[in-house]
C-alpha cells in the first residue's frame, strides 16, 4: 500500500478509516543542527522513521498505515540565538497538535501513533494527546500512543549492538552529534559541510539541571564529537529504525479499544 497520506484522494482515505486503519502523525522541527547539517534534520528524520516504521508494518504483518505530511515546526526556542531557526511557543504548540489530531478523529481514525524526530517536541505532544483524547472521551475512546524513541525498548536493543565498539564522544551527545551527522553522510550526503564536522568545546561537562538555551551551552550549537561521524554508520542507525517503529505500530493496532469499537 502507498503510506502516505497526503499522496490519497479523500475517499481512500475515508474508506481506510472505515477499514480501521492506524494513522501515524510526524512531528519534526526546523532547527539549527551545528555548522556541518541542515536545518530541516529533524523534519527529514521524522519522516523517514515513520515512513520505514509503516512500510514495515504492512509488510511483515499487514497493518494497513497511512503517515500523515510532517509538521515542519516545533518547540525549539532554545535554539533561537542560531539564525535560521523557527519555534511555536508550547500553547500554539500543543493547540496546533491537538486540532491535528483532532482532524484524525474527526475523519473516523481511532488509533493514532505520534512520532516526534525532535526530542524538544515531547513534552507538548503529551499534553497534546492527553488533550485529544479528552477532548473525545464522551465519544468514543481513542487509543493514541507517543513513540519513545532512543528510550524505546527494542530501539535501546538494537542500538546497543551498533554502538558497541564505537569510540566515545567524550561529552553529552543530545543534538547535532556524531549520530545525526552519520545518517546525513548517509542519505543526503551533498548537504553537509565536512570541513564544519568539528568537536565543540562544551561550557559544561554535563548538561544542565536548570532551563537552558543551546548558545549558553555549545558555541556552535552541536553537542559531541560530529568529526565522529561517517555514512556506514549512519546507513546502520537508518536501518534500526523501521523495525523498533514497526512493532510500536504492531502493539498500537493491537490494542484493544472497549465495547464501543
Ligand atoms: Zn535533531
Amino acid at each position: 500500500m502507498n503510506v502516505r497520506w497526503g499522496e490519497h484522494p479523500w475517499e481512500e482515505i475515508r474508506d481506510y478509516a472505515r477499514d480501521g486503519a492506524l494513522a501515524v502523525a510526524p512531528f519534526g522541527s526546523t532547527e539549527q543542527h551545528g555548522p556541518m547539517l541542515p536545518l530541516d534534520t529533524d523534519i527529514h528524520i521524522a519522516e523517514r522513521v515513520a515512513l520505514s516504521g509503516a512500510r514495515r508494518a504492512w509488510e511483515d504483518f499487514r497493518i494497513p498505515v497511512l503517515v500523515l505530511p510532517v509538521m515542519p515546526v516545533g518547540l525549539a526556542s532554545h535554539h533561537m540565538r542560531f539564525a535560521g531557526t523557527l519555534c511555536l511557543q508550547p500553547e500554539t504548540y500543543i493547540a496546533m497538535a491537538s486540532e491535528v489530531l483532532a482532524c484524525v478523529v474527526e475523519h473516523g481514525f481511532r488509533k493514532i501513533a505520534v512520532i516526534s524526530g525532535h526530542g524538544g517536541n515531547v513534552p507538548g505532544l503529551q499534553l497534546a494527546i492527553k488533550k485529544t483524547v479528552h477532548q473525545f472521551r464522551d465519544d468514543f475512546p481513542l487509543r493514541i500512543a507517543l513513540f519513545q524513541g532512543h528510550q524505546d525498548a527494542e530501539m535501546r536493543k538494537m542500538r546497543r549492538d551498533i554502538w558497541d565498539g564505537q569510540p566515545s564522544e567524550g561529552q553529552p551527545a543530545i543534538h547535532a552529534s556524531r549520530s545525526e551527522t552519520s545518517e546525513t553522510l548517509a542519505d543526503r550526503p551533498h548537504l553537509v559541510r565536512r570541513d564544519r564536522m568539528v568537536r565543540p568545546t562544551l561550557e559544561v561537562e554535563s548538561i544542565p539541571e536548570w532551563s537552558w538555551q543551546t548558545h549558553e551551552l555549545s558555541e556552535t550549537g552541536a553537542f559531541g564529537d560530529p568529526s565522529l561521524a561517517n555514512a556506514e554508520l549512519g546507513e546502520k542507525l537508518w536501518e534500526s529504525w523501521a523495525q523498533p517503529v514497526a512493532l510500536f505500530l504492531k502493539r498500537l493496532w493491537e490494542a484493544p479499544i472497549g465495547p464501543e469499537q
